[in-house]
């Protein structure tokens, strides 16, 4: 028997480490053009903006994520956050192994798995990137650095509605270079057909699969219609209210 696909589409905004306090007012603004219902959205400010951000947002159906978090609840971790704590604060999603903080701050995939497994533990959503380098396209090695990375930081918590896919190309992310639709589609078919094979046939096709890296308002709707993409998460194109709503508005069809 089919099973019916019920993936809303996420668009996910990484803010990254930009904004300061000025940036709530444009996120009044953001309130007001991304607040829909045809698709979830969770913006994602750094850390110090999460709780005015948060009250900008109570009463509409914004969502509020975080860019990162400790596996531990509390504890002699100075300058961390852990997900309790967000969850304590009202967000609700936490992005992990960003290649960013791969890259600068040498996260490996099993420090991933373990912040994954304590966010799902507190009911917060995981948003686990995952992505080949430019060096590792070449080498023709995208599938097997994909699967890889998904298998040692899924945790054995993950599950259709606490986890998020994110495959973002490290080459991609804010380059304006993009995969071609076909490698996109073929990428993300090979994370659910992973997905099925470490689980079952019913949350590989609930799971949400999105993709990052260059997305803006003139390729979304090219990306966004690319079969197994679910929504996209957004780095550059995010920090403009304009663009991203009109991001948003590509997910409508
Ligand atoms: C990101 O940082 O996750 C990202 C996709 O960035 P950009 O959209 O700027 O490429």
């Amino acid at each position: 028997m089919a099973i019916p696909n019920t993936r809303k589409r996420l668009i996910a905004g990484n803010w990254k480490m930009n904004g300061n306090i000025r940036s709530i007012d444009e996120l009044s603004e953001m309130s007001k053009s991304c607040d829909v219902h045809h698709c979830e959205v969770i913006i994602c400010p750094p850390a110090i903006l999460l709780s005015e951000a948060k009250q900008i947002m109570t009463n509409t159906s914004i969502k509020i994520g975080a860019q990162n978090c400790h596996y531990e609840n509390s504890g002699a971790f100075t300058g961390e956050i852990s997900a309790e704590m967000l969850v304590n604060l009202g967000i609700e999603a936490v992005i992990l192994g960003h290649s960013e903080r791969r890259q600068h701050f040498f996260e490996k995939d099993d420090l991933i798995k373990s912040k994954a497994r304590s966010a799902n533990n507190q009911g917060l959503t995981s948003i686990i990137c995952i992505g080949e380098t430019s060096e590792e396209k070449h080498l023709m090695q995208t599938d097997t650095v994909v699967i890889n990375q998904l298998r040692n930081s899924l945790p054995e918590t993950f599950s259709h509605s606490n986890t998020v896919i994110a495959y973002e190309p490290v080459w991609a992310i804010g380059t304006g270079k993009t995969p071609t639709a076909d490698e996109i589609a073929d990428v993300h078919y090979k994370i659910r057909e992973y997905i099925a094979k470490v689980s079952n046939a019913e949350t590989s096709n609930s799971i949400r699969i999105i993709y990052g890296g260059s997305v803006n308002p003139k390729n979304a709707k090219d990306i966004l219609s690319v079969k197994d993409v679910d929504g996209a998460l957004v780095g550059g194109a995010s920090l403009l209210e304009k663009d991203f709503s009109r991001i948003i508005t590509a997910t409508e069809y």
